[in-house]
């Protein structure tokens, strides 16, 4: 839960830190909007993926399933700047689907937080594996991150790959090329 006075508070210092001035007119409620915005971009933090994934839908015989450019925007632990891309997951069913929307819920869980790129992938595949025990699961994501673009080595355009696999994925090349394909189609 976002503690919006703290938040507030760590602003007002931040925006002094800076040397700014903090009464002047344009930044008189930036501390209050900025808290408010955390409540949001890191709300993540309490929500439960396990809500979105409880309802699943059965199929018999089902091939891979595979959700491409599910945009997501995250924040990089590291410097509080964003990060954002897109996440593409396949996974084949052992019986039980999850709606689609549920997803990007999911993806929303782990993006709305102070995050590591890699960690985020590792927590989408795993929450997907815990919640609709599939036969396996495979999650990619790609992004940018505006620490590298604005600050530091300045590499506009750069991305960032990230891939986890799981279960029936993990070591088998052939499932992996075939969802490779299936995302560049
Ligand atoms: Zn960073």
């Amino acid at each position: 839960m976002v503690d919006k006075e703290k938040v507030e508070q760590a602003v007002r210092l931040l925006l002094e830190g800076i040397g700014e001035d903090v009464k002047r007119e344009g930044l008189a409620e930036t501390p209050e909007r900025i808290a408010k915005m955390y409540c949001e971009i890191c709300g993540g933090m309490d929500d439960d993926a396990g809500e979105y994934l409880k309802k699943t839908f059965e199929v018999t015989d089902s091939g891979i399933v595979v959700e491409k450019d599910i945009f997501f925007y995250s924040l990089c632990e590291h410097h509080m700047l964003p990060f954002f891309g897109k996440v593409h997951i396949a996974y084949i069913p052992n019986g039980r689907v999850a709606g689609l929307s549920k997803l990007a819920r999911t993806v929303e869980v782990y993006a709305r937080r102070l995050q590591l790129q890699e960690r985020m992938t590792a927590q989408i595949a795993d929450a997907l594996m815990e919640h609709l025990a599939p036969l396996g699961v495979m999650v990619m994501v790609e992004a940018e991150h505006m620490c590298m673009t604005m600050r530091g080595i300045k590499k506009p355009g750069s991305r960032t790959s990230t891939i986890a696999v799981r279960g029936v994925f993990d070591s088998d090349r052939g499932l992996q090329g075939q969802v490779f394909q299936m995302i560049r189609e």
